[in-house]
Order: structure tokens, then sequence, then C-alpha cells
């Protein structure tokens, strides 16, 4: 069997990443998505285990010790990290494996798996992505001007990434990720 494929999603908080890729895992069951750990705290209705792993501070800190991650980062002063073993062993089953990560583990994923395939999503306009944010209502106004900030500086990194996605409609968007996985899938098997 095919090893799987390892795709990396980033892009600005509030584009719709998380939007694209529920979207694509309830279309195709050959895309697993990574939960990460994190010590942010839980937004309402998240649960433990399923958008995240909720970490304290400690327990990131043991894992990172014990190498348990495949890349971990921070962002808005919280930590961020995509466990190894999970990963690893649905790349072995032969499915294709999303990590829906910031632009700092999409860059390191990128220099330890050369052949991961790496795509930054971006929003129709900044002043589309920060009403996004807005709309959102789970951030306080400094948390929202912080990740506009973080935002700006995503942006400029977006050409490091093998492939540029318009989020423009969540289904057309999801429909040009998948071609894009399916014929670099065919690239790889020849
Ligand atoms: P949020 O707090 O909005 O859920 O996520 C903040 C940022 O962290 C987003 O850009 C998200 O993609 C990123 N993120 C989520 N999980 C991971 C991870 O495991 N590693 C890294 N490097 N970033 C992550």
């Amino acid at each position: 069997m095919n090893k799987g494929l390892l795709i990396v999603i980033s892009g600005c908080s509030g584009v719709g990443k998380g939007t694209i890729v529920k979207y694509l895992e309830s279309l195709n069951s050959d895309f697993r998505v990574s939960v990460s750990a994190t010590t942010r705290a839980p937004r309402e209705g998240e649960v433990h285990g399923k958008n995240y792993f909720f970490l304290t501070e400690d327990e990131f800190a043991e894992m990172v010790g014990r190498g348990e991650f495949m890349e971990y980062a921070v962002y808005n002063g919280c930590s961020y990290g995509t466990p190894k073993t999970p990963v690893e062993k649905s790349l072995e089953e032969g499915c294709n494996v999303i990590l829906e990560i910031d632009v700092q583990g999409g860059l390191q994923i990128k220099e330890l798996y050369p052949d991961s395939l790496s795509i930054f999503i971006v929003p129709p306009t900044m002043q589309e992505l920060e009403n996004r944010l807005r709309s959102r209502a789970s951030e306080t106004e400094e948390a929202i001007q912080s990740r506009m900030k973080i935002a700006e500086n995503e942006m400029a990194l977006r050409d490091r990434y093998d492939r540029i996605v318009l989020n423009d409609v969540v289904e057309r968007a999801a429909d040009e990720i998948i071609s894009i996985v399916n014929s670099e899938r065919e690239k790889r098997s020849v």
C-alpha cells in the first residue's frame, strides 16, 4: 500500500481553515485530521480529544521532553504541538493526514518532511479576515488585534508554501485542495 500524503494547511487565524478541513474530512474518508495539543483554554463547545488535547504547561513540556511532537510552536502566548505517533500510524495506513497548524509549525514540517505538501489559505482581503475574527465573538479586542498582527506576519511567509489557495467559497477552496492532493499523489506513485 502507498503511504499517505502529509498535508500541512496553514493560513491566518479566522481565514476559515477549520471549516475547509472539516468539509474535506466529511467528503473523503481518506483524509484524517491530526488533533493537536495546546495549552490554550478551551473555547465554548470545544471538546478535549476532538478539537484539541487541552494540556497544562507542565504536561505540554513533558511531551516536548519525551520527543512526542512532530513540531511545536508558541502562538499568541500559548503552546501548540502535533503529536507524532497517531500521524505516523495514519500515514502508514495509507491515509492523507492533514495538519492544520500555524506558519512556524508549517515551516518546521517542510524542513523535517520534505515530501509533505504545504498549502497556505488566504482570505479575499485582510478586512474580510478582521470581520471574520470579530464575528467569531470568542476573542477580546486585544486578542483580535494581536491575531491580526500575527496574520500580517504569516501572510508575508505564504510564498514558502507549495501552494496558495484562496478561501472565497469553502466548497470551491476544498475542491481545489482535493485536486491538488490527487495530482500530488499521482505524481508520487509513478
Ligand atoms: P486557535 O487558537 O485559533 O485554535 O489556533 C491558533 C493557531 O494555532 C492557528 O493558526 C492554528 O492553525 C495553530 N495550531 C493549531 N494546532 C497547532 C499545532 O499543533 N502546531 C502549530 N504549530 N500550530 C497549531
